[in-house]
């Protein structure tokens, strides 16, 4: 499997892909991670949102309703 990268839109700009999966969230991963696996097949996985490091209570699930509840969110 190709090793991954994380990537500046500048950093990519005239590079070409045989995929290009909009939106990171559960089901792009999901298929990039499948794509991604064929052997010499480059995949571009594109996110709009932030890191999900940067609101680590995303990673706690006690925390759910909280995040509902909060005006800044993500
Ligand atoms: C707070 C919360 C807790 C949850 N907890 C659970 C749980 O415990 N168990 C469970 O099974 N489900 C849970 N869910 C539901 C689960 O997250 C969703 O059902 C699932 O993530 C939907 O997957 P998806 O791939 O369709 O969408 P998402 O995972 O939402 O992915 C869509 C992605 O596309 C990106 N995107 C949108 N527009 C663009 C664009 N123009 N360009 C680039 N990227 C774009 C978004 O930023 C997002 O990352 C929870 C949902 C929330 C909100």
């Amino acid at each position: 499997m190709q090793p991954k990268q994380t990537l500046s839109a500048t950093a990519i700009s005239g590079q070409t892909f045989d995929y290009i999966v909009c939106g990171g969230g559960t089901s792009g991963c999901v298929i990039a991670a499948g794509l991604a696996s064929i052997p010499d097949v480059s995949v571009l996985l594109i996110e709009a949102g932030r890191d999900s490091g940067l609101a680590p209570d995303v990673l706690v699930p006690g925390k759910y309703v909280k995040q509902l509840q909060d005006k800044d969110g993500l």
